[in-house]
């Protein structure tokens, strides 16, 4: 089968049969349909769309592009979760460690910045010696003997969405229901979960821009879960505004830390907490919710999960003397902040914006090349709902040079708007989807 047909039906609307698709899944992983060719096929699939039929082949093939791990013979049920993308989403950072910690492992591989959104692999990586490449042996090693694997997606495991992930960060093929759909769930599969927790984002920072379309592809990712005999949960969750407070990889790391150590944001942790709660309850650790919730509270406040994921970071060759010493993160030299220009209530604090304005900073890629700045950033010192006097900083910018600064100032401001009544804080989540 030609590259060049499979790419000229889906331009022209036809649903792709399963041997078309895992064809292409084929060329895609052997790297013999090239790079102009891949993007050219995401692109039709972005207007096009798929079926579900479609859309679950997808996810099979890509799947079984490399090796499906088997955990049964590791843990007794295995559990993960995954965010579809958002900015300030260090949620994995602590979610993971106090659902081990509670006493569930969890092996979880994760993506790399993705437009404005950041990755979970670049946040690591801010910890000097941190290696997100494991092999299959050391993965299910690590599982056994630490309980909490991070690692990236390797030749061995989904390589197939490993490169196209590369490819529609770059081409502007992100925000397609079917091919985020796809490129989730293959990881989930590939990585052997069979319970997964989806924390879909809607909203101005998300790839799903509103509660609807984030909903649909919620569904869709359940539907996809539920027919390959995985029990999924979508909780639609608020990316109108970022994440907690901090916005770039080293100074997320540092708010996943602190919330850690029980001194986070409350709305993050409160986040985090809910996540794990479902997580808890999917593994069968908890009878409910609320057991969940005390559970990972416990596990959060009493310390367990910050060893856990000091544990997780000494396992993979990082220095966790950052976790005393925060300092020891990477910093960036340049510091300024942006002020309120009239006191009121903040009414919008635009994540795309933000998002955007720290890709410029250098925390994120334009390019699939790219290198990636760990200091830079920005961290938010006010939310949606909070009453701000004139003068008082919004957030704080971290930059390289004192010309990024500025530009970043200037980016910033239309994120941010201030009401003269007060507003009301943006809600956590808006829906939980179940099969
Ligand atoms: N997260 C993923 O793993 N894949 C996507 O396509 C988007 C978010």
């Amino acid at each position: 089968m030609r590259a060049v047909d499979i790419i000229a039906r889906k331009r022209d609307g036809a649903e792709l049969s399963t041997e078309e698709i895992e064809s292409f899944v084929a060329g895609l992983t052997s790297g013999e349909i090239p790079d102009y060719q891949v993007s050219a096929w995401a692109m039709a699939v972005l207007w096009r769309g798929m079926s579900l039929r479609e859309t679950t082949d997808l996810t099979l093939a890509m799947a079984r592009s490399g090796e499906m791990l088997d955990l049964s013979r590791v843990v007794p049920f295995a559990v993960d979760k995954h965010s579809t993308g958002g900015v300030g989403d260090k949620t994995t950072l602590v979610v993971e460690p106090v659902v081990a910690a509670c006493g569930v492992p969890v092996g979880k591989m994760s993506g790399r910045g993705l437009g404005y959104s950041g990755g979970t692999l670049d946040k690591m990586e801010s910890i000097a010696g941190f290696q997100t490449e494991l092999s299959r042996d050391r993965f299910l090693q690590q599982l056994r003997e630490v309980g909490l694997v991070l690692c990236g997606q390797t030749a061995e495991l989904a390589p197939a969405d490993g490169r196209l992930y590369a490819l529609r960060d770059v081409t502007a093929t992100v925000p397609s229901i079917p091919l985020i759909a796809s490129s989730v769930m293959s990881k989930k599969l590939a990585g052997g979960a069979q319970g997964i927790v989806l924390d879909v984002k809607a909203g101005q920072g998300a790839f799903m821009p509103n509660v609807r379309e984030a909903s649909r592809l919620g569904r869709l990712m359940v539907q996809i879960g539920t027919r390959l005999g995985r029990q999924v949960v979508a909780l639609i969750a608020d990316m109108n505004q970022p994440l907690g407070r901090a916005v770039g990889n080293a100074l997320e790391v540092r708010e996943a830390v602190n919330t850690l150590q029980g001194q986070g944001p409350r709305d993050f942790e409160e986040h985090c907490l809910t996540v794990a709660a479902h997580m808890l309850v999917i593994a069968r650790q908890a009878s409910s919710l609320a057991r969940g919730r005390g559970l990972a509270r416990a596990a959060l406040h009493e310390g367990r999960a910050l060893e856990k994921f000091e544990a997780l970071v000494r396992a993979q060759g990082g220095d966790p003397a950052f976790i005393r010493d925060p300092d020891l993160l990477p910093s960036a030299p340049i510091r300024g902040s942006l002020s309120a220009w009239s006191k009121g209530w903040v009414s919008e604090a635009n994540a795309r914006l933000i998002g955007q304005a720290s890709v410029q900073l250098g925390a994120g890629r334009s390019r699939k090349e790219d290198p990636i700045d760990h200091a830079v950033g920005i961290v938010l010192r006010h939310k949606v709902g909070d009453k701000v006097q004139l003068g008082d900083a919004l957030c704080d910018v971290h930059a390289r040079t004192q010309e990024q600064l500025e530009q970043a100032l200037e980016e910033l401001q239309p994120a941010f708007r201030i009401a003269r009544r007060p507003v009301d804080s943006l809600p956590l989540f808006y829906r939980t989807i179940r099969a």
